[in-house]
């Protein structure tokens, strides 16, 4: 008789390369089930990967408990994390721990929830014979619409469960009707919209909109039909602070319990009932940071991916993944349409359209009747500045104020100073254990490291030379906070960045206390300046572009180029005209004189043939090896040794990193690059167990960072 038993391979939720093989009674449970297994001296959740037959050499374990009755995720998204693994070369069961709930990695059992509406399929033909009457006219309403289960009779209920046997029905979301319709579109809005509806199965679209052009408007209105038809909506924003607005604007249209969240600043409790709802149904649309794109919906209809250039889509330790770049192959594995949408549209997305993968919806006017802002360049050459401001800029502030106006000031550099300066030897004190000056805040009276948070006391005499003439040299949002309110003090004043806003709750609130503040000053960094609108601020001062003008990353001016763009597009939503005032030492820069224009897109398309004419991405593919350690020599010794195993690839270094040293760790890296895309991940894929076997490989943290954004 054969045995009744056979063999799983399983992962678990570590970074650990290996799949693991047990032995299970059968039936064996589908890849993407749960099973606890003994692991070293104790026991661990895996994941079932695949079936296999047992190896013949070793012993071979039990699964000691199987805990879930199907897969948690539906095979379009089993098949994404194993894409995701691959193309990111990051281990699979890492992958699963990074998608899933913490509770289910835990193993905790799903909630049960059953389906609320049922359509029928729309890949199955309805059957012309062996139904009775009852079952014929239950399938023809199932086939004319969705159908909700708590509107049939316990019979229906029973033939229900019988097409759901039969695999004929799939569950649907509850249709609920409009709470209020959006405005009437006209013109590139109602197009774009149109487009959207069109589409069936995957098709990416780069919605190409300034701001205040009602790229909001237009998903919403493109989501309408997907809801109404009992299918859902994935929506992404890149940052938390974000998800509050638009949730409001989605459950003003759809009615807030169609609307759920999830993002990283929720309770593991909170996001596994929202992962259930949505998997189950229940809710129309899931909107969230990053890691919502990894939750299951039962039936999918759109993705959106808001601001869609922004950095934070890219996962910046661990699995690191670029959301956008992964809901672009869910939607393709899901079948359905996606739309990116941005004032200033990342370099690759605008290269994606000019190459014809993404379709091009363009909204090139404000959706009201506003002018758009006008940008003029400051020239701070031969200039006495007050605290890093022009005065022409405090005194276009100062008439802006006196009329009753609001003023932002944007500088993406917190605290008093960014560095202490001995005026006797020149020293500058040094975080202890990161390659960086420690930036001065000056009301804690605290030196602080922003890279990995060591502090120390501000010191009284330099501890270089002894001499008592420190100063700070430059200028942080709080130094700039306080020569506003001594130049300003009637004039309430809101400084919005990472040491005076700690939650999404208390951004939420000084958004709205800003909104019902007039005058009033605005002072803050990309907190600030991302996405939020401030329809009476009608003059913005950006303090300080010029370190995005020759930074050594290379895609330092694009975004530059976007902040600038976005932060201009905060000004004048409301009735006034909005001005922006932009500090320069070197105003004759040429990405400086395009943004002047205030056409992105002309700075974009030079941005995109230096890159071209550099070899960079979009043009090439790139990665890094980046490796770290205590001491230099075992960083140097294993990307060398490293370097062996790439002779596929074109690849520099080691080289170090931007931030040479942080937290006491020595950093560097390979920059491996190739004209193919296919040809960098065989290569990475062949190299990389070679490489993790190095003997200098245990003596080193490394890890491969594809697409990346950091340097
Ligand atoms: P974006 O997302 O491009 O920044 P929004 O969708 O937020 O733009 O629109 C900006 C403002 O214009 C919002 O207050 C919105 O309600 C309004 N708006 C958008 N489209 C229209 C329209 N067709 N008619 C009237 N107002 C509109
Ligand atoms: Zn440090």
């Amino acid at each position: 008789m054969a045995s009744e038993e056979s063999c799983l391979e399983v992962v678990v939720f570590t970074p650990l390369p290996q799949r693991f093989s047990y032995r299970c009674a059968l039936p064996l449970p589908l890849p993407g089930c749960r099973v606890r297994v003994p692991f070293g001296r104790g026991e661990r959740v895996a994941i079932v990967v695949a079936a296999a037959p047992c190896p013949q050499d070793v012993a071979v374990k039990n699964v000691t408990a199987i805990l879930d009755s199907a897969p948690l995720l539906p095979a379009s998204l089993i098949q994404l994390l194993q894409f995701g693994s691959d193309y990111y070369h990051y281990p699979l069961g890492a992958v699963w721990a990074a998608a899933l709930p913490t509770r289910l990695c835990q193993g905790h059992p799903v909630p049960l929830l059953e389906p609320q509406a049922w359509r029928w399929r729309a890949d199955v033909a309805l059957p012309t014979q062996g139904l009775g009457p009852r079952q014929r006219a239950l399938a023809q309403r199932l086939c004319a619409g969705v159908i909700e289960s708590s509107s049939l009779d316990s019979a229906d209920r029973q033939r229900l469960r019988q097409f759901q046997a039969a695999g004929w029905v799939e569950p649907a979301t509850k249709v609920t009707s409009l709470l209020h319709p959006g405005p009437q579109l006209e013109g590139e809005q109602a197009a774009a919209v149109a487009a959207l509806r069109q589409a069936r199965g995957f098709q990416a679209f780069l919605l190409d909109g300034v701001t205040g052009s009602g790229k909001t408007e237009v998903y919403l209105q493109a989501m309408e039909e997907h809801i109404a038809n009992g299918r859902q909506v994935l929506f992404l924003v890149p940052e938390i602070g974000l998800v509050e607005q638009t949730r409001r604007r989605c459950a003003a249209r759809f009615g807030a319990q169609r609307v759920a969240i999830y993002h990283s600043g929720q309770g593991d409790g909170e996001r596994l009932r929202v992962w259930t709802q949505a998997r189950e149904g229940e809710i129309s649309i899931l909107l969230g940071t990053r890691s919502a794109l990894f939750v299951p919906l039962a039936s999918p209809g759109l993705l959106v991916i808001d601001e869609e250039h922004d950095p934070s889509y890219k996962q910046q330790s661990g699995w690191l993944y670029s959301a956008r770049d992964l809901a672009l192959r869910r939607a393709q594995l899901e079948r359905v349409p996606i739309v990116l949408g941005s004032a200033t549209p990342a370099l690759e997305s605008l290269h994606n359209r000019a190459t014809g993968r993404f379709t091009d919806l363009r909204l090139r006017q404000r959706a009201t009747a506003h002018t758009p802002p006008r940008i003029e360049i400051l020239p701070l050459r031969r200039k006495r500045l007050l605290t890093g401001l022009d005065p022409d800029l405090l005194q276009a502030a100062a008439t802006q104020l006196a009329a009753g106006q609001q003023v932002l000031f944007f500088l993406n550099r917190r605290g008093y100073a960014p560095a202490l300066l001995c005026r006797e030897c020149g020293h500058i004190p040094h975080c202890r254990r990161c390659s960086a000056a420690l930036t001065w805040h000056r009301r804690l009276g605290r030196l602080r490291c922003h890279h990995c948070g060591w502090e120390s006391n501000v010191p009284e005499h330099c501890r270089q030379c002894g001499a008592t003439e420190i100063h700070g040299i430059g200028v942080g949002t709080e130094g700039l906070e306080q020569l506003l309110r001594e130049r300003f003090p009637d004039i309430p004043l809101l400084r919005v960045d990472r040491d005076e806003v700690h939650s999404s709750r208390q951004l939420a609130e000084r958004l709205r206390a800003i909104q019902n503040t007039r005058p009033a000053i605005l002072l803050g960094t990309q907190m600030l300046s991302k996405g939020h609108h401030f329809p009476d601020v009608t003059l913005v001062g950006i303090v300080d572009v010029d370190q995005g003008l020759y930074s050594a990353d290379f895609r330092a001016s694009e975004r530059l180029a976007q902040t600038v763009i976005q932060v201009a597009g905060r000004a004048g939503r409301g009735d006034a005209p909005g001005r922006v005032l932009l500090q320069s030492y070197l105003p004759e820069h040429p990405l400086l004189q395009e943004l002047q224009s205030g056409d992105y897109g002309k700075a974009a398309e030079r941005l995109l043939q230096e890159r071209q004419a550099a070899g960079l991405p979009p043009f090439k593919a790139i990665a890094l090896l980046q490796a770290e350690a205590q001491q230099m020599e075992r960083v140097q010794a294993f990307l060398q040794a490293a370097r062996q195993h790439l002779r596929d690839l074109t690849c520099t270094g080691p080289l170090p990193a931007l931030l040479e040293r942080r937290a006491g760790f020595y950093r560097a890296y390979l920059w491996l690059e190739s004209d193919s895309r296919v040809q960098l991940h065989r290569a990475l894929a062949s190299a990389r167990e070679q490489i993790a076997s190095l003997p200098a490989a245990r003596r080193v943290r490394w890890g491969i960072d594809v697409d990346p954004q950091n340097f």
